[in-house]
């Protein structure tokens, strides 16, 4: 019998690198492309392709065939320090909205069968994440667009467009707005990190009583969704065939970034000072909302936060570690 073959885009990324990997381990031929290899795991695709997918002519050569599955996940993104300063505006908009219109232009004359797209939660208005304790965010609610950020701008404008050519090209498209998703293997250090990285790695890197810092006065609530669980969910969307989404994968457990900050220096068994300081935050309240992947696919979230941060912060400690023995 014929494997299944999928190429993932953004393999070299934190997601996409654990989902090529897992989708070898399913028994699929696996093409990753990314600009760069992964850091932090060992890839296990068939091919590896280094790659702009900036470049027309590259994404041509890697679509050279009919793809049973596609997943669309390179962007130029980063967590709030990269996003919501306005330094990497006109980057993050021009260097993902090209690389999203090559792709689906050739995934159409390549035949593919399944195009896989990950949006975001960044996509949803402003006006409905003012309220710490009640943010609303189902995915109807996207509109009337008024996303914080230029990068939750291209990603509704790259939502509208894999649907453009789903409608009109008839490809198979499937989108999904992922809400923070952290674990192992991914950015720790780089200015690109997410908020449970930078927090674990503060964390490992505080002397025993000392403190950390935690940027705006640590009350804006997030949820976090541990990558093995959004995986999962990713590979149920990609089994059904009557639902295209948007739909939200993410958690429904809403912690405050102070929260979040004492879970991990409980796992750390440390006892630290929070400072707070002046930063990049977003906005003040976020949490999936659920309804709708429950219905239409009959996921949750099994785990707690607090066992997702249990099997990431060993990681970034050992990090850590490896760099000051360096
Ligand atoms: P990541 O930055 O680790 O991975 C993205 C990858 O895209 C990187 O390896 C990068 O090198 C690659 N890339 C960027 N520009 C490229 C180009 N021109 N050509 C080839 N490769 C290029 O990010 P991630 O956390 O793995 O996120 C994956 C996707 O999920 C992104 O589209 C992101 O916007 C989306 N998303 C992630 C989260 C999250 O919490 N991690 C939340 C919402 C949405």
């Amino acid at each position: 019998m014929n494997k299944k073959s999928a190429l993932v885009l953004g393999a070299g990324g934190f997601i996409g690198g654990h989902l090529a990997n897992k989708l070898k381990r399913n028994g699929y031929w696996v093409r990753g492309v990314d600009l760069k290899h992964n850091e932090f795991q060992r890839m296990e695709a068939d091919e590896f392709i280094i790659g702009d997918l900036r470049n027309p002519d590259l994404v041509k050569s890697i679509l050279d065939r009919s793809f049973d599955e596609v997943y669309q996940l390179a962007a130029d993104m980063g967590g709030a320090g990269y996003i919501f300063t306005g330094d990497n505006d006109a980057n993050v908009m021009h260097n993902s909205a090209i690389i999203n219109l090559n792709v689906i232009n050739e995934a159409v004359f390549s035949g593919s069968k399944k195009v896989f797209y990950s949006s975001s939660a960044c996509i949803y208005p402003l006006y409905n994440q003012l309220d710490p304790e009640n943010p609303k965010l189902s995915e109807e609610s996207a509109y009337p667009a008024a996303p914080d950020s230029e990068y939750g701008w291209e990603k509704l404008f790259s939502e509208r467009l894999y649907f453009s050519f789903q409608r009109n090209y008839g490809i198979n498209v499937k989108v999904a707005r992922f809400h923070n998703i952290f674990g192992p293997y991914g950015s720790w250090n780089n200015g690109k990190e997410k908020a449970p990285a930078a927090i674990c790695r503060k964390v490992a890197e505080a002397d025993e009583n000392g403190e950390i810092e935690i940027w705006g006065d640590g009350n804006q609530t997030r949820s976090f969704l541990y990558i093995d669980e959004c995986l999962q969910s990713v590979e149920r969307f990609m089994a059904n065939n009557d639902f295209s989404g948007p739909v939200n994968i993410g958690s429904e457990e809403m912690v405050t970034i102070n929260q979040l900050a004492e879970m991990t220096m409980e796992i750390a068994g440390k006892k630290l000072r929070i400072k707070h300081i002046p930063g990049p935050t977003g906005v003040r309240g976020r949490n999936s909302d659920n309804k709708l992947i429950k219905e239409k696919l009959g996921w949750a979230p099994s785990e707690r936060l607090f066992d997702g941060l249990k099997k990431t912060y060993p990681w970034i400690k050992s990090e850590v570690e490896k760099l000051r023995n360096q």
